[in-house]
């Protein structure tokens, strides 16, 4: 019983140290479509524990802040345009290696280049309206997880 004790505790620590956290949004798409539930479902699935979620609305302003990085490109009137469209879930998820593996269970950027099964692929009907995004780096990460979500509401 006690070697059982140490091995579980030393599994739960090995956890925490390398447990990583993303941030995704459900885009307005999917949630028009009722494809939320389903997606959620698939997140859990592939082991990610969803740390907070909320449903929520953007303006256009506030989704400009958040695909800053796309500013003037080409896209960014439309991408702001559609995800201020309606109700979106943001939301933290967290495991190891989460930021990599999210990306990856949600496929291409591109559906029509998502691979088979994927989020993107299952859900997704162009490369506009996508069904899901994925922080793509430790520090979009943080940066995006602070722009919808207060400390006092990640534990
Ligand atoms: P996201 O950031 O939403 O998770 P991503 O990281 O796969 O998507 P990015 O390159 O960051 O892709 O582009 C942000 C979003 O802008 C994409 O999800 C897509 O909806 C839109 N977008 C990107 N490239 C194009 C394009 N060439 N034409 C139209 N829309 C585009
Ligand atoms: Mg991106």
């Amino acid at each position: 019983m006690q070697a059982l004790h140490w091995r579980e505790r030393i599994f739960a620590l090995r956890r925490e140290i390398l447990s990583e956290r993303t941030f995704s949004i459900i885009k307005p798409d999917a949630v028009r479509k009722g494809h939320t539930a389903a997606i959620l479902a698939q997140i859990e699935e592939a082991g990610f524990k969803i740390v907070a979620i909320k449903r929520t609305s953007i303006s256009k302003v506030q989704a400009e802040g958040f695909y800053a990085v796309h500013a003037g490109k080409p896209f960014f009137a439309g991408l702001t345009e559609f995800m201020s469209s309606g109700p979106i879930f943001p939301m933290v998820l967290e495991k190891e290696n989460a930021i990599a593996d999210l990306r990856k269970l949600m496929g291409a950027t591109n559906p029509a280049q998502a691979e088979e099964g994927t989020i993107r692929w299952k859900y997704a009907e162009s490369i506009g309206e996508n069904a899901i995004h994925g922080s793509d780096g430790e520090e979009t990460a943080t940066f995006e997880i602070g722009y919808f979500f207060a400390g006092i509401e990640l534990k």
